[in-house]
């Protein structure tokens, strides 16, 4: 299985090992020996797409930013990483920084950009630390500052660290939190690669992403485009998470199929129980039923055949003894939690879904229920200004779509004791 970010090397996180197994010799060869634009064909033909869930392809984003210095432009490394199911990123802050590092200014190197943010959430204290230290050291080795190798290229990458809102992930938000400001989303157009930080242009990759870039630069785009699933190749950081016996972060090739990554990997289902429900990139991604994990390989292609997603390829693998009724309870909570509150169908929408799940899970519900928990996530979806609305909504749509007999036999189990009028007080 080819390896890209998580390398077998020990101490691979440390500056002078990088460096002895070929580390910013990446940069060396893109900042002397190509042009910007050279550098972005070549990301481009690697068809390198993000790894933070929208799945945009990296070289064409690169080449919205406007060429000349007229104005400032900014990069904004993405590590928020907010996501539940989601633990990728801070495994490459700890096992590979500096890689990261390389990619960050191989990045800046080609879109014109003299000033890199590194966004990770608050909480990430320990791994916030050390990215520090390995970005001090890159700094003290004159990879990052003035005059790169002697060339005219000069950059900075600061981090910023966040203070806790999921919200802040979306582009827009995690710009507006940079500036100092609330973390709210923007409305777009105008995009960031026109009118992004400071109303300057800017472009926003996510860290797994940037880190794809130096083994881009170094081996060519043509070789990372045949590794893995045609559409959508190279590797993905998988975080497995819930009902497996090993847990963890796994690096595998795009386009394996679930079942491997589960049962080869992750040691199989935990007790030797069958799947009930597994959802396939964070917890915004609609879920997979037992009979579609059979099947499905994990790139963004085959999963959006069947209504779902690889987002951030966090995997939560759910058994048969799982209530599908209290884990939708927990995760629509969280996006209740969280909804920045700007748009009335995401603000409402959530809190209206969350109501009524309870009172389903409290032996309250009555099967029209349902359909309004679908109809509401009908009106959240396409209604709002950020793609949160979506977050929110399709889990809840699609969790019922594929175990609606689940939310059936709850309702069943009890005394339908609402009077039909009282569905709206109800719900207060
Ligand atoms: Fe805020 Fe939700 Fe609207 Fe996004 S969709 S801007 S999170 S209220």
């Amino acid at each position: 299985m080819v390896k890209i970010i998580l390398k077998d090397i020990h101490n691979l996180h440390k500056i002078d090992v990088y460096e002895s197994n070929g580390g910013y010799k990446a940069l060396k060869k893109a900042v002397k020996k190509m042009k910007p634009d050279e550098v972005i064909e070549e990301v481009k033909k690697s068809n390198l797409r993000g790894r933070g869930g929208a799945c945009f392809p990296t070289g064409l984003k690169w080449s919205f930013m406007p060429k000349g210095n007229e104005k400032p432009k900014y990069l904004c490394c993405n590590g928020d990483e907010s996501e539940p199911g989601s633990f990728k990123d801070r495994e490459i802050f700890e096992k590979n920084p500096h890689q990261f590092i390389e990619g960050t200014l191989i990045a800046c190197y080609a879109m014109g950009v003299k000033t890199a943010y590194v966004y990770i959430r608050g909480e990430y204290y320990k791994w916030i630390k050390l990215l520090q230290k390995a970005i001090n050291d890159a700094y003290k080795e004159g990879y990052i500052g003035e005059k790169i190798f002697g060339t005219k290229f000069s950059a900075d990458i600061y981090i910023h660290k966040g203070a806790g809102a999921y919200i802040c992930g979306e582009e827009s938000a995690l710009m507006n939190s940079i500036e100092g400001k609330r973390g709210y989303p923007r409305v777009k157009p105008p995009y960031p690669a026109k009118n992004g930080l400071w109303g300057n242009p800017t472009t926003i990759n996510n860290i797994e992403t940037i880190s794809n870039i130096p083994e881009i630069i170094n081996k060519g785009g043509d070789r990372f485009a045949s590794v893995g699933a045609p559409k959508h190749p190279g590797t993905l950081l998988f975080g497995v998470s819930g009902h497996v016996n090993k847990p963890g972060v796994y690096e595998l090739e795009t386009g394996i199929p679930l079942m491997t990554i589960i049962n080869d990997y992750c040691g199989g289902v935990l007790d030797g129980k069958e799947i009930k429900m597994v959802i396939p990139g964070g917890t915004s991604m609609p879920p997979l039923t037992k009979e579609e994990c059979m099947t499905i390989k994990m790139d963004d292609a085959s999963l959006k055949k069947i209504g779902s997603g690889i987002g951030t390829a966090g995997v939560i693998v759910m058994n048969e003894d799982t209530d599908i009724v209290k884990v939708l309870i927990r995760i629509t909570k969280f996006y209740y939690h969280e909804s920045c509150g700007q748009c009335t169908p995401c603000r409402e929408g959530c809190g209206w879904m969350l109501r009524l799940l309870k009172r389903i899970d409290e032996g309250k519900g009555r099967m029209e229920d349902i359909d309004m928990l679908v109809n509401v996530a009908n009106n959240i979806e396409g209604n709002t200004i950020c793609a949160f609305g979506e977050a929110a909504a399709l889990p809840v749509k699609w969790t019922i779509k594929k175990f609606r007999k689940d939310f059936e036999a709850r309702i069943k189990e009890v005394d339908l004791k609402l009077p039909p009028k009282n569905i709206v007080h109800a719900l207060r």
